[in-house]
C-alpha cells in the first residue's frame, strides 16, 4: 500500500539535479528555464533548489530544481543522489575539460542507481550550443552521443543563452523520463 502512495507522490513532483564542473552552465539552464531570461553572471559558488509548476502533457507536476554548485567535482553527493528522480549532467562543447569533469558525476551517479537497482533516468547535455562555429573541436557531438550510450542516458546539445523552447523541452523531457521509472 505504501508503495502505491509513493508512486502517487512522485507521479506528481519530479526532482532535477543539475551536475556538472563549473562553468559548464548549469545556473544559466536552471535560470533560462525558470525566467526564460539568459542571466550571464551567476555567483559560481550559490547552490539553490528551485521550484516550478509546469505542466506537462497535460498533467500538473510540482518540478523541484537543484542547481548544484560542487567546488571540486563530486563532494558530498548524498544531498542528490538520494533527491533526485532523474539527474541532468552538464559540459560545455567549447570546453574539452568540463567534458572530461562531467563523466566524474555520470559515475558517480551510475555507480549509486546500480547498487540499489534503481533505475534513475541520466539526461547528458552538451551546453553552449551557440559557440559552436567558434570552438566545436573541443567535444564533437559523437563524443557527446557515445558518452551518453555508455551510461543509458539521453543525449541533448543546447545554449541557456539561445531559444528558450529548447531548454523546456529537455527539462519537460526530464520530467516524462521520471515518470516513467
Ligand atoms: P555553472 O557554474 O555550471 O552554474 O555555470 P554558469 O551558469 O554560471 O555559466 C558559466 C559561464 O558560462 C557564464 O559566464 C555564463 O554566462 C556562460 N554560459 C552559460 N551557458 C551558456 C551558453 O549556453 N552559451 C554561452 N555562450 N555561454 C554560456
Ligand atoms: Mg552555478
Amino acid at each position: 500500500m505504501s508503495s502505491m502512495f509513493g508512486k502517487a507522490r512522485t507521479c506528481n513532483e519530479c526532482n532535477i539535479a543539475i551536475l556538472g564542473i563549473t562553468g559548464s552552465g548549469k545556473s544559466a539552464l536552471t535560470v533560462k528555464f525558470l525566467t526564460k531570461r539568459f542571466i550571464s553572471e551567476y555567483d559560481p559558488n550559490l547552490e539553490d533548489t528551485y521550484t516550478s509548476e509546469e505542466i506537462v502533457d497535460q498533467q500538473s507536476v510540482v518540478v523541484k530544481v537543484m542547481d548544484t554548485a560542487d567546488q571540486d567535482g563530486p563532494v558530498n553527493c548524498e544531498r542528490y543522489l538520494t533527491w533526485a528522480h532523474v539527474f541532468m549532467v552538464v559540459y560545455s562543447i567549447d570546453n574539452r575539460s568540463s567534458f572530461e569533469g562531467c563523466q566524474q558525476y555520470l559515475d558517480v551517479v551510475t555507480l549509486h542507481t546500480k547498487g540499489l537497482q534503481l533505475e534513475v533516468p541520466i539526461i547528458l547535455l552538451g551546453n553552449k550550443l551557440d559557440m559552436e562555429r567558434y570552438s566545436r573541436s573541443q567535444v564533437s557531438k559523437a563524443d557527446g552521443a557515445s558518452l551518453a550510450s555508455r551510461h543509458g542516458a539521453v543525449f541533448h546539445e543546447v545554449s541557456a543563452c539561445q531559444d528558450f523552447d529548447a531548454v523546456q523541452r529537455v527539462f519537460h523531457e526530464a520530467v516524462r523520463a521520471a515518470r516513467r521509472e
